[in-house]
């Protein structure tokens, strides 16, 4: 019954609305914010502010007086509370940078129009085909209109479909002052792609007191869940002579590590073996010489106590290279990375609540979901913004066959539109009562 009511008021509520999701889209796809992990600026690229100042000159025309663009390339804007009730400030934040694994200049965005189910050739390189065997989830795209690029570029759906449904959001509520919902923070960040999407992020001037990142795959999901991540670093030390005379002495710091590298189990504990909930240790960077060699690893797994499981059963192996080599030693640090952000988020279950119930309200199923990686809400939330993940429709992140549907966008925007108002109605819950530690900023 409840169902049937949301779902007329959702109608209702956005039946006149002209959604501008894809044309916003269209127009940020076409700025090249390629970030670049070998550049020690900030951001990355200076590209990247190109559209962050769009972005907030089209916040301006929308309304929104505040929103601005700071020297590190953030950008920060305040949708005004609608009610003089108490709500909780809440964010939705998205990057504007896209990955430097594909080219993201002279993007060509294409719409297929009323997706008809066939595989997508690109035209301007046809071996790109998107196939539905490859993405089985085009399959319940038939009939939507997707967006692609031509075939030489990415698409940039991530994260530009984030930045287009929040654009959207601000565009809905403030020509909907009926619409009853506290104060929304927007936050647009760069470098994301770099692994450096927060690091000048302004908690304190940002002042919400809970955050939803836009940035997820498939209609429906929500991702609360990421890794924890360390990293390894183990340093062996050998001993140099001249080569010509070193019978009984030399003992070679690059044998040691390739003796270490080989003892690695091949079946399981490897990202190439792993998936579901099994975490892994992997080898990313080696160097030496034969006096020391070094190899870097990344530490991953759901658990954060099984890391320093995994790092002993690392050590372990370390330990082994250096017996078989009588001469040689070894270092063995670590260094955490992130924290799986649930450990954060499951103090606050309105947050995934809340979310739950914006989709209902739009008739989507809810999926959540686990990230075997992090995201900038990883951090977000160990930095005092508990900040799960909500779906923008965009696929095959990262690559020529990224596309994404423009319903699923739309769907977006009406889930967060949802969403603020069941925050507003559910101010004053039992769950944030309870809470010890919770604030309104
Ligand atoms: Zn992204």
């Amino acid at each position: 019954m409840q169902m049937v009511v949301y779902s007329v008021l959702t109608f209702t509520m956005f039946g006149k609305y002209q959604s501008t999701v894809q044309e916003r889209f269209i127009r940020y796809v076409q700025i090249d914010t390629q970030s670049d992990p070998h550049s020690t600026t900030i951001p990355s690229t200076e590209k990247q502010k190109n559209l962050s100042r769009l972005l907030v000159d089209e916040l301006k025309q929308i309304g929104i007086s505040d929103a601005h663009l700071d020297e590190w390339g953030y950008v920060y804007a305040t949708i005004p509370a609608t009610t003089d009730k108490i709500v909780p400030v809440i964010c939705f934040c998205a990057h504007v940078d896209t990955s430097p694994d594909s080219s993201g200049c002279d993007v060509k965005p294409i719409i297929h129009k009323n997706y008809e189910g066939q595989d997508i050739v690109l035209p301007d390189d046809p071996t790109q085909v998107i196939s539905t065997r490859e993405y089985p989830y085009l399959k319940q795209k038939i009939g939507e209109d997707v967006i692609t690029a031509s075939g030489k570029t990415l698409l940039g759906a991530d994260n530009k479909a984030g930045l287009a449904i929040i654009m959207d959001l601000a565009n809905y509520l403030i020509q909907h002052a009926e619409v009853q919902h506290g104060t929304i923070k927007i936050l647009f960040t760069p470098d994301e792609e770099i692994g450096r999407g927060v690091d000048k992020v302004d908690i304190q001037k940002l002042g919400a007191s809970f955050g939803y990142t836009l940035d997820g795959g498939e209609r429906g999901s929500f991702t609360d869940e990421t890794f924890s991540a360390d990293s390894a670093l183990v340093t062996f030390h050998g001993i140099s002579e001249h080569p010509g005379y070193s019978k009984g002495k030399l003992v070679n710091a690059l044998k040691v590590a390739g003796a270490f590298l080989d003892l690695l189990p091949r079946e399981e504990f490897s990202p190439e073996t792993s998936e579901g909930r099994e975490g892994f240790v992997h080898p990313v960077y080696v160097e030496g010489m034969v006096e020391k060699a070094k190899v870097e690893f990344i530490v991953r797994d759901f658990e954060t106590r099984n890391l320093k499981l995994h790092e002993m059963r690392l050590e372990q192996f370390a330990r082994q290279a250096v017996g078989k080599h009588p001469g040689s030693s070894y270092e063995f640090e670590t260094k955490e990375q992130y924290r799986n952000m649930k450990e954060v988020i499951n103090k606050y279950p309105q947050i995934e609540k809340y979310a739950a119930e914006a989709m209902q309200r739009a008739n989507i199923k809810f999926k959540k979901q686990s990230a075997r990686g992090g995201t900038d809400g990883s951090r977000l939330s160990f930095m005092g913004l508990p900040c799960p993940d909500i779906f923008t429709g965009e696929m095959a992140y990262h690559g020529k066959h990224e596309y994404v549907s423009i319903q699923d966008m739309q769907k977006s925007v009406e889930v967060l539109a949802n969403l603020v108002q069941v925050w507003f109605e559910r101010r004053l819950s039992e769950d944030e009562k309870t809470q010890p530690d919770f604030m309104i900023r």
